[in-house]
């Protein structure tokens, strides 16, 4: 295995090599030097952006050319059927070399629409668009969340009934991700509100062009517009585009959910690494004269531990995978401590720069962090909010009771009648 691992990051650096430039060493930064932008966001112009997506895709393609576009999937649909330890050795390897972010493509279409299409999709479906995605051709969303379903997912509302030879879907969907930019969407349809709440949910695989889908940018504090609200209007979808079963629609949900966490979990690059820089950060703290200041410096040191021990606890996933093991809750304490120590970082700088977060006096590295400080919200909702990840944690890895009130037999047209059944995520 050790050989093979070996072998294989030569075969990646001779590809990059030959495709990419070495990208700066990014510990080694010079404050004052370079670009300090710290968005986790884009606020870009829709031109902008969409050049930019258009890069991603190309880079994609490139990847794909080259037998990198796929690397865990099955050769079938133009993947190479490596372990994900190879996945992560490539990842690793392409952080040195300055290539395009290809955040828009992976983290929710490659990342995780893909691998359920591969585990719930006919195959027709499979042939379709799993070789596209993962060759940088198409984009996916995910079609999950809506004004009254988030934690509580299982208690959506968005309806598909059936049609002859195919479904009508009325509804609507909010928060979703690169949907402007998406040719299919993963949705999650009520088709029996008579059973209960989990079990009347059936997924489909929706093209965004087709007839009666209509995606509308929701403008963020940050200032750009990557969500969407989607409305859904008499929306025809053949019934060969349904994924797993009728009904069956949560166990789809829940393939997609796992992926989503070890995503988002595994995030470890660009403003992240930024933001939990110890050169960054006490490199702000001398430029703002705050150095001295015993109490920022006693936050600055608890904040850098617990960077170092969610980097530990990621590396224990890889030794993890490495020995063949699926890692388990190492995901879900990895994905609760992303966004915590992210927004514990921007909440430190804020109090490092006073004023100087809310006005731009034109400093290097200061307002550029007022970026991060604004997107920090959303880094706790993202993925499952923090309260529905310690809920998972308390239950799952802890053993503590499962909490009440989450009604899983009455049918679920009940549950809306009496507001009953909120609270998380089976
Ligand atoms: C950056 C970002 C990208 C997103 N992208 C997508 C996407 O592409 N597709 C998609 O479908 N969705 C997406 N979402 C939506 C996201 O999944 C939901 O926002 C999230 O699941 C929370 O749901 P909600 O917003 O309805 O909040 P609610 O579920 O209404 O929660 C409100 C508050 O109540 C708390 N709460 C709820 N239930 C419990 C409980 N049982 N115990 C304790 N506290 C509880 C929550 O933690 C939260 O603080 C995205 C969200 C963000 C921020």
């Amino acid at each position: 295995m050790e050989q093979d691992l070996q072998a294989f990051t030569a075969e990646v650096r001779a590809f990059l090599d030959r495709h990419a430039a070495k990208a700066p060493d990014r510990t080694a930064f010079t404050w004052g030097e370079g670009d300090d932008s710290m968005a986790y966001f884009s606020a870009e112009t829709p031109e902008v952006e969409r050049r930019r997506v258009q890069q991603a895709r190309d880079w994609q393609r490139t990847r794909h050319q080259n037998g990198f576009g796929w690397i865990t999937g099955p050769a079938r649909y133009g993947g190479r059927d490596l372990t994900p330890i190879h996945d992560l050795l490539y990842d690793a390897v392409e952080a040195e070399y300055d290539v395009p972010d290809t955040g828009t493509l992976s983290v929710v279409g490659l990342g995780m629409i893909g691998p359920t299409i591969l585990a719930h999709g006919r195959e027709h479906i499979k042939d379709r668009w799993l070789p596209a995605m993962y060759r940088g051709d198409a984009l996916a969303c995910q079609l999950f969340s809506e004004p009254g379903a988030g934690s509580d997912l299982a208690g959506l509302e968005t309806r598909a009934v059936r049609d002859g030879d195919g479904w009508i879907v009325n509804g609507q969907k909010v928060w979703t991700s690169v949907a402007h930019h998406s040719q299919i969407g993963l949705l999650l349809t009520r088709t029996d509100p008579d059973a209960p709440k989990h079990r009347g949910i059936t997924a489909f695989l929706v093209p965004m062009d087709a007839p009666g889908v209509e995606v509308r940018p929701l403008r963020q504090m940050t200032g750009g517009a990557d969500f969407n609200e989607v409305f859904l209007t008499d929306v025809r979808i053949p019934d060969d585009h349904r994924l797993g079963e009728v009904d069956g629609g949560w166990t789809v949900a829940l393939t997609t959910l796992m992926n989503e966490r070890a995503t988002v979990g595994s995030e470890g690059s660009g403003p992240v690494a930024a933001a939990l820089s110890p050169q960054r950060l006490a490199a702000l703290m001398r430029a703002t004269w705050t150095w001295d200041d015993r109490a920022l410096r006693a936050r600055l040191a608890e904040l850098l531990v617990d960077a170092m021990a969610t980097g530990h606890l990621n590396a224990l996933a890889s030794r993890k995978l490495r020995a063949g093991i699926t890692p388990g809750p190492e995901r879900s304490v990895s994905k609760l401590m992303y966004g915590r120590n992210l927004t514990r970082a921007a909440h430190f700088v804020a109090d490092v720069l006073g004023p100087r977060a809310i006005a731009d006096t034109g400093q290097w590295g200061t307002y550029a962090w007022s970026e991060l400080l604004l997107a920090t919200p959303a880094l706790r909702i993202l993925g499952g909010t923090e309260e529905i990840m310690k809920n998972i944690l308390a239950e799952r890895v802890l053993g503590l009771p499962k909490e009440p009130g989450v009604d899983t037999r009455s049918p679920f047209r009940e549950l809306r009648r009496s507001g009953a059944g909120q609270g998380g995520t089976e």
